[in-house]
């Protein structure tokens, strides 16, 4: 079945990229491991494939889906969150610069500062929720402007319309990680973006079972072309299992993202008022700077909440470990709940605040959620 881009969200998450097999009827998606693939008598390719890293009918499918629920025309899926961004900011470094959000996830900060370097491609980080220090830095020579929103691990919200505006105003292009809020949530190119990243292993994927990533885009052939030709090039294209659990997890990423939110945001109001957190970061709470944009940009405020424990860093650090229901790890986006202690987790070049516990909400009764919570705070 080919839904048409007037349908609901839940409904594209139900049947975009999926569809009854049409050599056997199955249902369910067929699952192709296949590396390679018969060649038509005169070398053709016709029926679509001839290398699984190259493409294969699960990647396809999957890619197809994200960008129907992303509003984009392309998609292009990878081994993990961190190739796809790697291969956004290679297509970038081919056109000029890099303006990006500073408060983002630890591991694209550090591409920023490791890896994007060597193709001697300057990066320049920004606080993306000061409008004015964006318009600053980027110029004529910035090719992509990078956010992410909400960010990693403090939540804040950027304006990304009037991100759109000032990358198109100088002729670079927008692009924001959309992984925190997924297309449940928010739709980055609805509001100017040109293209969106997500580690596909979080929510999309949801079950803390798989590592896998997403460019999608509308238009942009170029940027299209190269990012795929750096996950093909790189070796970095998704395998066919994860591409066909993707899938599978896809159906109820509305249902279980609205669920996780609206538990993260009353546990995030409980937080807010207990005697052991000194301040908590979760964009749906009113007196957050965030909040106000959140509610025009977002669809809901996302299941992850950060928060600063009152008793300084070595209470925070203690805290996951007293927990029964959270399960001490890092990552997000599963049916389970998780906690850290975010400085620890990043390593010893961490800029996370000391005192700063990350949690994820999962799929758990809130009242269970907040016994464990509750307890574990006054231990
Ligand atoms: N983007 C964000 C916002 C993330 O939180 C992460 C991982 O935590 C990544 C990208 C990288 O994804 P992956 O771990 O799948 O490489």
């Amino acid at each position: 079945m080919k839904p048409d881009r007037n349908q609901a969200l839940e409904t594209l998450a139900v049947h975009a990229g999926r569809g009854p097999d049409p050599a056997t009827g199955s249902v369910a998606p067929a699952l192709y491991p296949a590396t390679t693939f018969e060649r038509d008598a005169d070398t053709g390719t016709s029926r679509g494939y001839a290398y699984q890293r190259d493409g294969h009918p699960n990647g396809a499918a999957l890619e197809a889906a994200v960008a129907r629920l992303e509003g984009g025309d392309w998609g292009v899926s990878f081994a993990s969150g961190s190739a796809a961004t790697l291969a956004l900011f290679h297509a970038a470094s081919r056109r000029g610069e890099i303006v990006a959000t500073a408060d983002a996830y630890r591991g694209t900060l550090r591409q920023f500062a490791e890896l994007v370097p060597e193709w001697g491609t300057r990066v320049t980080l920004v606080d993306t929720t000061e409008l004015r220090a964006v318009e600053e830095a980027v110029s004529g020579d910035t090719a992509l402007l990078f956010a992410e929103s909400p960010s990693n691990p403090l939540l804040e919200i950027s304006d990304l319309r009037a991100l759109a505006d000032i990358a198109r105003a100088r002729g670079a292009v927008f692009a924001c990680d959309n992984t925190f809020a997924t297309p449940v949530l928010q739709n980055p190119l609805a509001l100017g973006a040109h293209m969106v990243v997500h580690s596909a292993t979080k929510y999309l994927g949801g079950h803390s079972d798989l590592l896998g990533g997403v460019v999608a885009g509308a238009g942009l052939d170029e940027w299209h072309a190269d990012v795929r030709g750096y996950a093909i090039g790189a070796g970095a294209t998704l395998a066919p299992f994860n591409a066909w659990l993707l899938l599978r997890s896809l159906p109820t990423l509305p249902v279980r993202v609205r669920t996780q939110s609206a538990a993260a945001a009353e546990l995030a109001r409980r937080l807010s008022g207990h005697p052991a957190v000194a301040e908590v970061h979760y964009p749906g709470l009113p007196d957050q700077p965030g909040h106000r944009l959140a509610t025009r940009q977002m669809q809901g405020y996302g299941a992850m909440i950060a928060f600063r424990h009152a008793d300084g860093g070595a209470a925070a650090k203690a805290l996951p470990a007293r927990t029964r229901l959270f399960t001490h790890a890092t990552s997000l986006g599963g049916v389970e709940s998780l906690i850290e202690h975010r400085a620890s987790s990043e390593g010893p070049d961490s800029t996370a605040p000391a005192e700063l516990i990350r949690i994820s909400v999962g799929l758990e009764h809130v009242e269970d959620l907040w016994d464990d919570l509750a307890r574990a705070l006054e231990a």
